[in-house]
């Protein structure tokens, strides 16, 4: 019997927790939090002991699948690619490169080698058609940092290591496990919060089990947060309360923002959010007198029609507070791999816009809202042919079954994906990455976004199987068919050009710490690791800030050296970085970016009125993720967690019992769903767990199947968006109740 442990980050979720993983003759025995990982210290939820099942889950497509008469039957890889090759090329030839598609899907941002390969993929389309999860998600994070940091990555994440207050809206880290802001054991790290005597405040529709051990919970309409954080504004100025701090010299537009914020007094505010005026007020002094404070905004606020102004709401009031860029308060994390200073270019949106709803592209997409309009409105640059790496928009986009004909309607649909799900079971081609245990791993994403300066890389834990591809080499392969080459070129070649070509181009920008070196002798440094993969980020790490610069700085970093810690490097507290930080063309922080200013005139006509009716809201459960992990049994088993959770009140106005079906109506759709009565409902709003609906023809997940439950984006309205962000409104949802 041979017994052995592997160390590695789990890529389920934001959260990046160190994983032991015991495996006994090869098979995984355990899996547990890794006591020797510095930043998560021994934590770990339920999803990161299923690594294992998933990847033994039979339902894991193993070998690529080609659509035969309506049926995916098992290809080699290069009859699958040659099959690629002509779907693509057929509907190129027919109706121009307009008509591809991209959707990228929430786990490439789990993947290092995806974040290398997916905008290479995106551009070789030529195509204005490129879609991703961050529409329906966090796109007016980045459209806020965009306009005040001038870098849409460039994201002040909570300190709450530090904090003394932590005002928490729409965000339930106790079963997300975080998001936006990296931190393992967030139950953890607020509980040792209150024990320093740090106070929590949760603003939710929802008692959440965040809100449920927190100090003060504050109950409020859904979509409400950009007005109470307005109000907050308007309290600031009112009471002479902004401290600008160390960072006056550096902030632009302070009296534009109080002339903004006068029309959002809290009584005002108080009638839309339904917080009273006087609660408002106390929160805005007691944010303003807590020597450290954060206020930390997420998916409730982002995915709603005002999400662009509270996302950029919270990060004034931290500016106005003191609490930009400080110890305990907002602050830019530094990771391993990136460059000290941001070339200066601003940011800008409305490059081109959408073929049928004229809506602006953002961060090179347009909004996930209208694939469906693109797909389905004839005429020329309509969508014929598309490419889904990672996601199942078929279940987490809004409209959802609208968008479910649409892809039906297809010419060519090409997946790269581990399952046949609602989205992949239209694909002509399905293309199955190698499994998690399969590829190494380090979070270039998650550690931009992390409340402590880590790193960590992690082998793979089985070696790939011989004749299976990276998802480097699905995507450089794709990127190839994109861009005109045969179907059999080969992806290591392409990738050593790739690595080539960004070492030359390294070598030459000014201003580089390899400026003037030769490229043959970095390239020969970096061909120590045998994985083209591994060399692109030696290649990253070691031109960082922190880097070795090739011998430059000997005690600097390098892949090797990180190699060298299996359970990851704490790299330290978050530090001040303003300025450096900065990429606005004004080198400040711009505090009241004129898109963001002009939308405020929406917001302020919002507040005419409390709307009327049910709203619907969604739902995190710390076995979900996303429309993901349901086809793991010990996830899934016990009671039916698809339920539609109502207040008791309501309940009983609306004739509905525990465990009854009612249905749910909106100005899209219908679903009849289990009625749970449950008093941590808002009065007034309903929720539903966001991701389910499983169980249609072709899709391959037999035990999500069995307990389908129902999709919250058949009631979603893909004409609701935020309009700035393009982002999908998913919360907020004005529904009808009743007994089914
Ligand atoms: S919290 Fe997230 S990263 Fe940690 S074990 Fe759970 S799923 Fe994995």
């Amino acid at each position: 019997m041979s017994e052995r442990l592997a160390y590695r980050t789990c890529p389920l979720c934001e959260a990046t927790c160190g994983l032991e993983i015991r495996l006994v003759d090869e098979d995984v025995k355990v899996i547990r939090g890794d006591r020797d990982n510095p930043f998560s210290n021994g934590f770990v939820c339920p999803k990161g002991t299923v690594l294992g099942r998933l990847h033994n889950d039979p339902d894991r497509v193993r070998t690529p699948l080609i659509k035969r008469d309506g049926v995916h039957v098992e290809a080699t890889w290069e009859e699958a690619f040659a099959e690629v090759h002509r779907g693509i090329n057929d509907v190129k030839d027919q109706h121009g490169s307009q008509a591809l598609a991209l959707y990228i899907g929430n786990p490439n941002a789990h993947s290092y080698q995806n974040n290398l390969a997916i905008r290479p993929l995106a551009k070789s389309l030529g195509s204005p058609n490129i879609f991703s999860a961050s529409t329906l998600d966090q796109m007016p994070k980045h459209v806020s940092a965009g306009y005040m940091f001038g870098s849409p990555s460039t994201i002040p994440v909570p300190d709450i290591d530090r904090t003394d207050l932590l005002v928490i809206l729409g965000a339930n880290p106790y079963e997300s496990n975080g998001s936006l802001a990296t931190a393992p054991d967030w139950p953890g790290r607020l509980e040792a919060l209150r024990e320093r005597g740090g106070r929590i405040v949760v603003v939710d529709p929802r008692r959440t089990k965040t809100a449920e051990n927190a100090s003060q919970y504050l109950p409020i309409v859904p979509g409400t947060d950009a007005a109470l954080l307005m109000a907050i504004i308007h309290v600031l100025f009112d009471e002479s309360l902004v401290r600008l701090g160390r960072l006056e010299a550096h902030l632009a537009g302070v009296d534009d923002i109080a002339a903004a914020a006068l029309p959002f007094d809290p009584e005002t505010a108080a009638t839309v959010t339904g917080i009273a005026a006087d609660t408002i007020r106390s929160l805005a002094r007691d944010i303003a007198s807590a020597e450290r404070a954060a206020v930390y905004g997420r998916i409730g606020t982002h995915t709603v029609e005002f999400g662009t102004i509270a996302s950029w709401a919270v990060d004034v009031i931290a500016a106005l507070t003191g609490n930009l860029d400080e110890p305990g308060g907002m602050m830019f994390p530094f990771a391993l791999h990136q460059s000290a200073t941001k070339r200066k270019r601003g940011f800008m949106t409305g490059r081109w816009r959408s073929r049928v709803r004229d809506l602006p592209e953002v961060l090179g997409e347009l909004p996930a809202s209208t694939m469906i309009d693109e797909m389905t409105e004839p005429g020329d640059g309509q969508i014929r042919a598309l490419i889904t790496v990672g996601g199942n928009p078929a279940l987490t986009s809004p409209d959802s079954e609208a968008l479910d004909g649409a892809l039906a309607s297809l010419e060519f649909m090409v997946s790269v994906d581990p399952y046949l799900n609602e989205t992949t079971r239209h694909a002509d081609v399905l293309l199955p990455p190698p499994s998690a245990l399969e590829k190494s791993h380090y979070d270039i994403a998650f550690t931009t976004l992390s409340v402590r300066n880590y790193a960590m890389w992690s082998a793979p834990v089985y070696a790939r199987p011989e004749e299976h591809p990276s998802e480097l080499d699905i995507l450089v392969t794709l990127t190839a068919i994109m861009s005109g080459a045969p179907a059999d070129a080969d992806p290591e070649a392409l990738a050593e050009a790739t690595l080539a070509g960004q070492v030359g181009s390294a070598v030459a920008a000014p201003g580089s710490p390899i400026e003037g070196r030769d490229p043959a002798e970095v390239l020969e440094a970096l061909a120590v690791h045998p994985e083209v993969t591994e060399r692109f980020l030696d290649l990253m790490i070691r031109t960082s800030a922190r880097g070795d610069g090739f011998g430059a700085e000997p005690d600097g970093w390098t892949l090797e050296r990180l190699q060298q810690h299996e359970h990851g490097v704490d790299l330290g507290p978050l530090e001040s970085r303003i300025p450096e930080v900065l990429a606005t063309p004004s080198d400040m922080v711009e505090l009241a970016p004129e898109a963001i200013v002009a939308d405020l005139d929406r917001l302020a006509s919002s507040l005419a009125a409390r709307p009327e009716g049910f709203v619907l809201v969604g739902r995190r459960e710390l076995q979900s993720n996303n429309s993901w992990l349901h086809n793991i049994e010990v996830l899934v088993k016990g009671r039916n967690r698809c339920t539609l959770r109502v207040h008791p009140d309501d309940a009983e106005e609306l004739e509905l019992a525990d465990g009854s079906p009612a249905t749910v109506t909106s100005s899209v759709g219908t679903v009849t769903v289990e009625v749970e009565v449950h008093d941590e409902m808002m009065a007034g709003v309903v929720s539903l767990p966001y991701g389910w609906g499983h169980a249609q023809d072709g899709s391959r997940l037999r035990v999500a199947s069995e307990r389908p439950g129902v999709n919250t984006n058949v009631l979603t309205d893909r004409t609701r968006i935020d309009p700035l962000s393009g982002n999908a409104v998913l919360n907020g949802i004005p529904v009808e109740v009743a007994p089914a």
